[in-house]
């Protein structure tokens, strides 16, 4: 039998989260861990799950809070967010929480569990996604570009790991510094193009044989490309 994904659901409604379980059951691929508050969530957050399912209204923290610092916490693990309403729907996404989606209650259980199947799947394959850049297998989980002809690795930040992503998923088009700026730093993030022009300087000093002359990390009209 395949392994189980692992889940673990963050919710103080009992009912609900009866209800849930349930469902869940009846689907063999899932194995449920069920915390009633934020700080049980914060403590196992780490617990090698692969997928938390996260409620907004919690006795002891907004659920929201609670996303973000489990992202500080560096818990990679995808996130789907409870809201109680459209109102905080609006905010989950935009307040940059870090959550990879959301759910409105109530909502129905084939709702949820495409949503949750969705987030596994694109999850496993960023995990194990090699891209190339260059001369360089990419690989965005490990946050590593790693030299074809055997050179050191070079280790990347988090912020210059999505630069790349982001400007790989683009194929050698320019990418507009502002829409670069809200893709990785999110949308609410009080950051100017000086930031991103300081991460891609450093950027090019790990990657370019000659910084200052680029061929891989271009800087073209309308923005930044990678050279294909
Ligand atoms: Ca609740």
């Amino acid at each position: 039998m395949a392994v189980k994904q692992k889940i673990l659901l963050v919710e103080d409604d009992d009912a609900l989260a009866e209800v849930l379980a349930e469902q869940l059951a009846l689907h063999d691929e899932f194995d449920l861990t069920r915390v009633d508050s934020a700080a049980d969530a914060l403590a196992r957050a780490g617990d090698g799950f692969d997928l938390i399912l996260l409620d907004v209204g919690l006795p002891d923290q907004d659920g929201r809070e609670t996303c973000k610092i489990m992202r500080k916490n560096n818990i990679a693990t995808p996130i789907i967010m409870l809201t109680g309403a459209a109102s905080e729907a609006d905010t989950v996404l935009g307040l940059d929480t870090g959550a990879n989606d959301y759910v409105t209650k109530p909502f129905r259980f084939g709702i949820l569990l495409a949503r949750m199947r969705a987030q596994l799947r694109s999850h496993e394959q960023a995990e194990t996604a090699e891209l190339e850049i260059g001369t360089y297998i990419f690989r965005p989980a490990l946050k590593i570009l790693e030299p074809q002809d055997g050179a050191a690795k070079i280790r990347l930040t988090e912020k210059e790991t999505n630069i790349l992503k982001f400007l790989h998923r683009a194929s050698g088009s320019p990418v507009a510094r502002d829409t670069l700026l809200h893709e990785v730093w999110g949308y609410n993030a009080q950051v100017s193009t000086h930031t991103l022009e300081t991460h891609i300087y450093r950027l090019r000093r790990k990657i370019e044989a000659d910084p200052s002359d680029a061929t891989l990390l271009l800087t073209l009209e309308g923005g930044y490309a990678l050279a294909q």
